[in-house]
């Protein structure tokens, strides 16, 4: 049984897409913490950071980089936005399937809960 982010790349469940190519796909958090809060993921599996290996450098930048560029789309280059990469339990992972968290539009408090 495929993951739910997988299921979400692969279009089987649904989401607000605000980006794709063939490697990453971008869409809204059904549940925001912000007034912007997109989540970039790889399209194939990867479970946590710690499972990312050397060949997978190119897309985590791709991951950095989609990020950056939807956050000055969305007109908060200047104005600041966080990036999050949530691991495991004490980091309050809850989906198993690598993804970059972008949060803006608010002041994000530091450090964070
Ligand atoms: P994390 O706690 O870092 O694993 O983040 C998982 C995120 O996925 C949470 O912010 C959830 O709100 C979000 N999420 C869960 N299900 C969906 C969904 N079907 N579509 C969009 N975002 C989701
Ligand atoms: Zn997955």
């Amino acid at each position: 049984m495929p993951c739910l982010f997988c299921r979400i790349a692969s279009g089987e469940i649904p989401a607000s897409k605000v980006y794709e190519d063939t490697d990453v796909l971008a869409f809204n958090d059904i549940n925001p913490q912000a007034p912007l809060h997109v989540l970039i993921v790889p399209k194939r599996h990867i479970a946590t950071t710690n499972d990312l290996t050397e060949a997978d450098e190119a897309l985590v930048g791709k991951l950095v980089r989609t990020a950056a560029a939807i956050a000055a789309q969305e007109g908060y280059g200047e104005r600041g936005y966080r990036t999050v990469f949530n691991c495991n339990a004490e980091a309050g992972q809850t989906v198993f399937h690598v993804h970059l968290h972008l949060l803006a539009g608010r002041p994000l408090a530091w450090p964070p809960g």
